[in-house]
């Protein structure tokens, strides 16, 4: 009776050993996994973008859906890894959020005006460039601000947490005071409401608050280089050159070009 017991106890723990073995494997597996394979057998490439950025990713909210350059490249980047544009899933990242959403594994990728960065890189890998910004400023028509030289220890500068525009800015004008939202929207709200004197961020992003208000405009070209790139978890090499296919072929083939005139070179 005693041994029957003492074995059967043996049989518990070997069965909760075998139960544990296999939590930690399926976590670890997470982890180092291969995230092409998983986009792969899901049948469905989860791409975190932005959703209050117009002409890049803003969420239309009558229809639900999410509009964009990005998102129409997301799209064909789905149809060239999973055969189909329709195979796609978006979550709302802001530039604050995306690095973290991107390394908890809520996304596959990220692809919301991110500038490739050096220090970017030592989190995220990178495709190769599918656009090319530059940060610039947004005032009120007739404002004394004509360039980043008027910016001085009196002007309150709007910009978003997360991104590399109110870094780029503290370097080229570091009198001028910055005023850091959320998101996009918030920030333009803010500059609309007279909070700050000037908002910046990259040229693309810029045009399309201008678009949205023609008492808005872009002053003084641009100071910095924003190439923009679609970023990956660290060490997804088959994903990076998978979507470095994509966008060879959608260059190739005119998809590209096709959707840079609709976003882009109408503005
Ligand atoms: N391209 C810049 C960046 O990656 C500004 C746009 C944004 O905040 O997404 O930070």
């Amino acid at each position: 009776m005693r041994k029957l017991k003492r074995l059967s106890v043996l049989a518990v723990i070997a069965l909760l050993s075998i139960i544990l073995l296999a939590a930690c494997g399926s976590s670890s597996d997470k982890e180092s996994g291969n995230v092409l394979e998983t986009i792969k057998d899901r049948d469905k490439i989860i791409f975190g973008v932005k959703y209050d950025t117009r002409l890049f990713g803003l969420k239309d909210p009558a229809s639900g859906e999410v509009e964009g350059f990005d998102i129409d490249i997301a799209k064909q980047i789905a149809k060239e890894i999973v055969s189909d544009e329709t195979k796609v899933e978006f979550v709302e990242v802001t530039s604050k959020t995306r690095i973290p959403l991107l390394n908890k594994g809520d996304i596959d990728a990220i692809i919301a005006t991110m500038t490739i960065s050096e220090e970017r890189k030592k989190e995220v890998d990178f495709s190769d460039v599918y656009f090319e910004a530059g940060q610039s400023l947004l005032v009120k028509n007739g404002s004394p601000i004509e360039s980043i030289d008027d910016l001085t220890k009196d002007t309150t500068v709007l910009a978003v947490k997360g991104s590399t525009s109110t870094d780029n800015i503290r370097e080229a004008a570091p009198d001028a005071q910055v005023l850091e939202f959320e998101n996009y929207q918030e920030a333009f709200t803010a500059l609309k409401s007279g909070q700050g004197d000037t908002l910046t961020t990259d040229n693309s992003i810029l045009l399309g608050m201008a678009s949205e208000d023609d008492s808005f405009g872009l002053v003084g070209g641009t100071f910095t280089d924003e190439p923009y790139g679609i970023a990956v978890k660290k060490g997804q090499k088959e994903l990076v050159d998978a979507i470095n296919d994509a966008l060879t072929t959608i260059k190739d083939n005119g998809k590209y070009d096709e959707i840079y005139n609709e976003w882009i070179k109408t503005e």
